[in-house]
């Protein structure tokens, strides 16, 4: 049963969906739960794009890791460092391949 990352009370469900649910690249058909313990959104993460839950990932923020899916975070986390790796191993070879053309 998936829990509220704010509270970590059990609820029934992240979120419900109605027409148009298949188009969520709109950020439309999804209905977030409220938390009934604490009246706050039970995951507002269901709507952020995974960027901004690896920012919150980075800033230790207790409701990011507190997600139904840590090994998704896990791989969001592995995912955006190995594309860093290599952003920057790229670099290293364009300025490396300069001092030689010279
Ligand atoms: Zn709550």
């Amino acid at each position: 049963m998936p829990i509220c990352i704010e509270c970590s009370y059990p609820v029934s469900h992240l979120y419900s969906t109605y027409s148009r649910a298949d188009d969520r690249s709109l950020g439309k058909g999804v209905r977030l739960t409220q938390c009934p313990r604490c009246q706050r959104f039970a995951d507002k993460y269901v709507e952020y794009d995974f960027v901004v839950i690896f920012i919150d990932l980075v800033l230790i923020k207790p409701q990011a890791w507190r997600r139904q899916r840590p090994i998704r975070c896990m791989s969001i986390i592995l995912h955006s460092l190995s594309s860093l790796v290599y952003c920057l191993l790229k670099i290293e070879i364009l300025q490396l391949t300069k001092l030689f053309v010279r």
